[in-house]
C-alpha cells in the first residue's frame, strides 16, 4: 500500500499529462511558456482570487511575498508552531524574526487566543515591530480566518495564507488562496495539487502587487524595460512541463478528486472513532485532506501503532515530530516550552495514514482494522 499513491493518479490522468508534455517539448518554450500563463489565469479564477503568480516552489512564494511586503530585520513574523519549517524560514530568510503560536489542537492549526498573547508579549519586550501573521491551512484544513482577521486589525498586521497543504479546501463555499492580504500554495508532488517536481504560486489582489511579484520572480526586472533592473528579486519561475502536468490535475481536482478525498476521511473517521481521535474539520469547513491524522493516547502507544501497521505493510508518517520553537535552527532564540503545551502534546501523538483521492475502501478497510486490532490487542 502507497502512503499518497501518485501512480494511482498519473494512471487516471496519463493520457491528457503525457499529451501535456509532448505539446511543451513540441513548442520548446519551456520558461514562462502558454501553459503558464493558462494556469494562472484557471488557479485565480479557481481560488476567487485576481491574481496568481506562478513560481519556483512553495518556499520561494513565502519569501517573494515577504520581499513584496518588505519585511526584513526588526520585524517580527507570527507562525504557527506546528507546521513545516518553510513556514517559518521564510521570515528568517529576509532578516525578520520568527514567533512561533501555539496551535488549536481540535484543527492543528495556529490558535487565535495564543496568537493574540504572542502579540502582547511582543509588544510589552518592545524590540521587535509586529508585522505578520502567517497562518497554515494545515493538512488541508484552512485556518480561522474570522478570528485572526480581527487581530490582524486590532494589531493592523499583514496576513499571509500558507495553502501550500491547503488547495481545494474552502470555508462556507470561499476557497483556499482567497485569504489574507496575500497567499500561497505549493506544487510539491505529495501537496493536494501537486506536480512532477516542484512548482508554487502566490495570490494577490491588485494589478500592482501582481506586476511587482512578476519583477521580484525574474532578478527584479524593469516592469517597463526588462533589461532596466528596478530591485533586487530571485530567480523563481514555474517550469511550462510543471504548468501543463497540473491543468489535468487541477480539473480532476475540482470534478472529482476533492470528493473521493471526503469520502476516503469519512470512512476511516466512521471506523475509527472513539477509538482514537479523529480530525475535526469545523462546521461551514472543507479540507483539501492533505492528511488524515489521528491522535493516540501518547508517545509510546502511537510509536507502537507505528511500527505494528508497519510490520502489517501499511505506511504512516508523524508529522510532525517537533515543534518550529524546538528546531536547531532557532535554539539561539531560547523559547520557551511553556507557551507550546498544545504543540508539544500533538507532536508526540499525531501520526497519519494513508491518504490520497485513489484510496480504495478494501484499503481504508485494512488500515482501520490494523489499527484497531493494535488498539485492542
Ligand atoms: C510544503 C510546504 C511549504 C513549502 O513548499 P515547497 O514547495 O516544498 O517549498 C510551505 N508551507 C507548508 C505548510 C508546507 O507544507
Amino acid at each position: 500500500m502507497e502512503f499518497h499513491d501518485l501512480k494511482a493518479q498519473y494512471l487516471a490522468l496519463k493520457t491528457d499529462i503525457d499529451q501535456g508534455i509532448a505539446d511543451v517539448i513540441g513548442k520548446g518554450h519551456f520558461i514562462l511558456g502558454e501553459q503558464v500563463t493558462q494556469l494562472e489565469e484557471e488557479l485565480a479564477k479557481d481560488a476567487q482570487r485576481k491574481h496568481c503568480v506562478s513560481c519556483a516552489n512553495g518556499t520561494d512564494a513565502l519569501v517573494l511575498l515577504m520581499m513584496l511586503w518588505g519585511i526584513g530585520a526588526g520585524d517580527a513574523v507570527f507562525v504557527p508552531n506546528f507546521t513545516y519549517f518553510a513556514s517559518a524560514v521564510c521570515a528568517a530568510t529576509v532578516g525578520a524574526s520568527v514567533i512561533p503560536v501555539d496551535i488549536d489542537p481540535a484543527t492543528f492549526n495556529i490558535c487565535p487566543d495564543a496568537l493574540e498573547a504572542a502579540i502582547e508579549r511582543t509588544i510589552s519586550v518592545g524590540v521587535l515591530r509586529p508585522r505578520v501573521i502567517i497562518a497554515v491551512d494545515l493538512f488541508g484544513q484552512p485556518a480561522n480566518y474570522a478570528r485572526i482577521d480581527q487581530i490582524a486589525k486590532k494589531y493592523e498586521l499583514l496576513v499571509l495564507e500558507d495553502a501550500a497543504q491547503g488547495y481545494g479546501g474552502s470555508i462556507h463555499g470561499k476557497q483556499a488562496c482567497a485569504f489574507g492580504d496575500g497567499a500561497i500554495t505549493s506544487f510539491f508532488p505529495a501537496k493536494p495539487l501537486g506536480c512532477y517536481g516542484d512548482g508554487g504560486a502566490i495570490f494577490v489582489d491588485s494589478d500592482e502587487e501582481d506586476a511587482l511579484l512578476r519583477s521580484l520572480r525574474s532578478n527584479g526586472r524593469g516592469i517597463t524595460d526588462k533589461y532596466d533592473n528596478q530591485r533586487f528579486g530571485m530567480n523563481s519561475r514555474l517550469d511550462t512541463m510543471q504548468a501543463a502536468i497540473l491543468l489535468p490535475k487541477l480539473h480532476a481536482l475540482r470534478q472529482y478528486e476533492l470528493d473521493a478525498l471526503d469520502a476516503a476521511a469519512a470512512r476511516y473517521t466512521k471506523a475509527l472513532s472513539g477509538d482514537v481521535i479523529v480530525p475535526t474539520v469545523l462546521s461551514g469547513y472543507r479540507s483539501s485532506w492533505a492528511q488524515y491524522s489521528i491522535l493516540l493516547k501518547d508517545a509510546p502507544q502511537r510509536n507502537a501503532a507505528q511500527a505494528y501497521l508497519k510490520q502489517q505493510g501499511i505506511p504512516t508518517m508523524i508529522y510532525y515530530p517537533r515543534g518550529i520553537h524546538q528546531q536547531t535552527a532557532f535554539i539561539d532564540q531560547h523559547f520557551s516550552d511553556a507557551h507550546y503545551p498544545n504543540t508539544l502534546s500533538v507532536c508526540e501523538r499525531v501520526l497519519a495514514l494513508p491518504m490520497h483521492p485513489y484510496l480504495t475502501e478494501q484499503d481504508s478497510a485494512c488500515v482501520s482494522n490494523t489499527l484497531l486490532d493494535f488498539l485492542r490487542r
